[in-house]
């Protein structure tokens, strides 16, 4: 797709449904990070043209990541984003199309399943979900409000204002171990606030934030304010153990407390489980025939792009070979 039409499709989102736009399709992905970049890699080759709905943005969490230094074949590492486009390059020229189309509604009462977006409603053979999941956020007071002017989820987007800056890390999994490192590399001072005084980040990175000069921690702390007038100036610790609290001063806020998945669309649709993840067999298949789910949407296990991206992969064979049962049974019954 090239920048007109990308522009004219966001323009879009503003109207109302066209329902008068019917579009049938053996393919469906909704989602286009690494799971469903593959999965249009696999249904592309296997001549579905699939019909991948980008949503937001091309490359999911994965293209928010500066460098992913476990995907095979890179021993150098990649960034995330050049790893996403490389993706997009290769399922589009097996024949997979790319739509900037946001999903509004999905119905999998008849067949073929509906999917609305903003533009046309698509009728789909098949569907591979891949909408991933979004970063959870403190909900502590000021949090919303400096959303842009100091509180961030993405150390790569954002990093670069914190040049020579003093910057909170809230967490102690690998993502802010992981952002942590890369915003030293531009900020004078990294705060990680963790609850606990035991990082649960991998032991490699949690080995670089302990050797890093500009990297502090707050250990048995949490953020209960971030604190500030007109743009961040800091944040209020509670101590976890004593219930003090105690104010430090800082210039940004980046918070990795985790994921949520992004399936709101699905509720009482599809069956998800407690925690509100797709619930998917060993074969990607959901609780709705011909539906497929891969990727963040379905694993909190992993969470890896190759392991996204494996999923994205079984969940298009799969989707594949119910189709080909699907109009083998039609033949046979005509
Ligand atoms: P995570 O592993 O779930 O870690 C979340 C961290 O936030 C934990 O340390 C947790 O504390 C803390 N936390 C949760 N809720 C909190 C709250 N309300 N207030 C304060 N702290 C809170 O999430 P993640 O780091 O985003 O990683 C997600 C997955 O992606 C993991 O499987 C991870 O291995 C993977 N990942 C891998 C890589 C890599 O391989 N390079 C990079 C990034 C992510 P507790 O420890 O006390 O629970």
């Amino acid at each position: 797709m090239d920048g007109l039409s990308f522009s004219l499709d966001i323009g879009r989102l503003q109207d109302e449904p066209d329902d008068s736009q019917v579009v049938e399709r053996d393919m469906v992905i909704i989602g286009a990070g690494p799971a469903g970049l593959t999965a249009g890699i696999y249904a592309g080759r296997a001549q579905m043209n699939p019909l991948i709905l980008v949503g937001q943005a091309l490359g999911g969490q994965a293209a928010t990541t500066m460098d992913v230094e476990n995907y095979p074949g890179f021993p150098e590492g990649v960034g995330g984003m050049a790893l996403a486009e490389q993706m997009n390059t290769h399922a589009t020229r097996f024949g997979a199309e790319i739509a900037f189309e946001e999903v509004t509604s999905v119905d999998f009462e008849s067949y073929p399943y509906r999917v609305q977006t903003y533009g046309p409603t698509y009728l789909a053979k098949t569907i591979v979900i891949c909408t991933g999941a979004s970063p959870r956020k403190l909900g502590v007071p000021g949090e919303a409000d400096f959303i842009g002017r100091g509180v961030s989820f993405c150390a790569t987007c954002d990093g670069f204002f914190y040049r020579d800056k003093t910057v909170v890390v809230v967490g102690g999994g690998d993502s802010a171990l992981e952002e942590g490192l890369y915003l030293a590399r531009l900020a004078r001072e990294v705060i990680i606030v963790h609850r606990r005084d035991q990082l649960r980040g991998s032991p490699l990175l949690q080995e670089r934030a302990f050797a890093n000069e500009r990297i502090r921690f707050e250990w048995n702390a949490v953020v209960d304010e971030v604190l500030g007038d007109g743009a961040v100036s800091g944040v209020r610790l509670r101590d976890t153990k004593t219930d003090e609290t105690r104010d430090i001063a800082a210039d940004g806020v980046f918070v990795y407390i985790g994921l949520i998945p992004n399936t709101s669309l699905f509720e009482k649709k599809l069956a998800l489980d407690e925690q509100g993840y797709i619930s998917t067999d060993q074969r990607q298949r959901t609780s709705v025939p011909g539906v497929y789910a891969a990727g963040d949407v379905q694993d909190p296990w992993f969470r890896q792009v190759v392991i996204a991206a494996g999923a994205g992969a079984a969940a298009a064979i799969e989707a594949e070979r119910f189709l080909s049962e699907q109009e083998y049974k039609a033949a046979s019954n005509s």
